[in-house]
């Protein structure tokens, strides 16, 4: 089976108008009048971001999920995706049929469309480049350079369950099934994420842990934050891993993998996107406060200050100078 074979056989099925059936140099998309494109990149290596033996449809649900997760954070509507693709040449043809069912299961919850990609062989372990495109309505996109002082911070869903995973794959805390569930095969709520638009102040996917995104968030806008540890939403099973060994607490704001939404608000747009949280079955939970000055603040409920612990996940850290 050759590169153009199995592009035949495994993707053109998944294309849609744009893409032209895969059968083109490229692919050609008519904007929408009025709207913005907004575009985004996100690579999965395995080793890396998933193991070598992860089962390959949850891993094409979670290739598109983390892209996905980059547009419903900038409010915009998922449209369409390129498929970066470099596999072993050894490669077993039943894993990628496999992935092209999961990417079929994805593109139809999430509807979007295969428009056009690459394949390559590679000497390397296998790796997956998703690019996504979505629109807004021109000017419209949630940027992270809004927040002001007195907006209020918000995070979508529960923190810290593919952290908790991950942890308990290693065997260093209980393995609960709906953690690994968040892991593997993680799903975002792009309604809600468009219903940011004219709504929040600011706004980032949480990916590298929390407080390294507020940071982001912070950063960009020129203020400060203070984000209540005791606010933040855990679910029921990673609330027990933390009560069993309250070492891993830390995990909730600090680890990777979340694929939420951090968004700041004034208070009165917090209050419509609460309910319209509600209306497409989405947890919103208020965590903090935009402040004067620069930094995130985590305070426990007496407002003493709690040590962050480790910062959010970073690649080539390793190799970076000590000072
Ligand atoms: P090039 O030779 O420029 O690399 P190809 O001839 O390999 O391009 O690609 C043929 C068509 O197949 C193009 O439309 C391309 O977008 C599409 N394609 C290649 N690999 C993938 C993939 N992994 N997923 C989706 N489309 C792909
Ligand atoms: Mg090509």
């Amino acid at each position: 089976l050759d590169e153009f074979d199995l592009i035949a056989r495994y993707f053109s099925p998944l294309a849609g108008r744009s893409g032209l059936g895969l059968l083109d140099d490229a692919a050609c998309i008519t904007p929408p009048t009025g709207k913005d494109m907004v575009v985004s990149k996100d690579m999965l290596v395995a080793g890396i971001h998933f193991f070598p033996d992860d089962k390959p449809a949850s891993l094409a649900f979670k290739a598109l999920s983390v892209n996905i997760s980059d547009l419903a954070a900038k409010g915009a509507r998922p449209h369409s995706y390129l498929l970066g693709l470099s596999l072993p040449e050894d490669m077993d043809q039943i894993w990628i049929e496999q992935f092209a069912d999961g990417l079929a299961e994805a593109q139809k919850y999430y509807n979007i469309e295969l428009i056009g990609g690459d394949t390559t062989s590679t000497l390397g372990p296998i790796t997956i480049s998703v690019t996504a495109i979505g629109y807004v309505e021109q000017g419209g996109m949630v940027r992270r350079n809004g927040a002001c002082i007195d907006d209020r911070i918000y995070v979508t869903g529960t923190l810290g369950d593919a952290a908790l995973a991950l942890l308990g794959i290693r065997g260093e805390c209980k393995l609960y099934e709906d953690l690994l569930e968040c892991y593997h095969r993680p799903v975002v709520n792009s309604v809600f994420g468009q219903g940011l638009c004219g709504r929040a102040s600011a706004s980032a996917d949480v990916s590298d842990g929390l407080i390294a995104d507020i940071h982001h968030i912070c950063k960009a806008s020129g203020v400060g934050a203070v984000v209540n540890a005791s606010a933040l939403p855990v679910s029921a099973n990673a609330a027990r891993i933390i009560k069993r060994d309250s070492k891993l607490a830390p995990l909730i704001w600090s680890g990777g993998d979340d694929y939420k939404i951090v968004f700041t608000a004034s208070a009165e747009n917090g209050c419509h996107l609460k309910r319209f949280a509600k209306q497409t079955g989405v947890k919103v939970t208020e965590i903090g406060k935009i402040v004067a000055g620069a930094g995130v603040d985590l305070v426990d409920f007496s407002g003493q200050q709690v040590q962050i612990g480790t910062e959010g996940f970073m690649h080539f850290s390793k190799g970076r100078r000590q000072s």
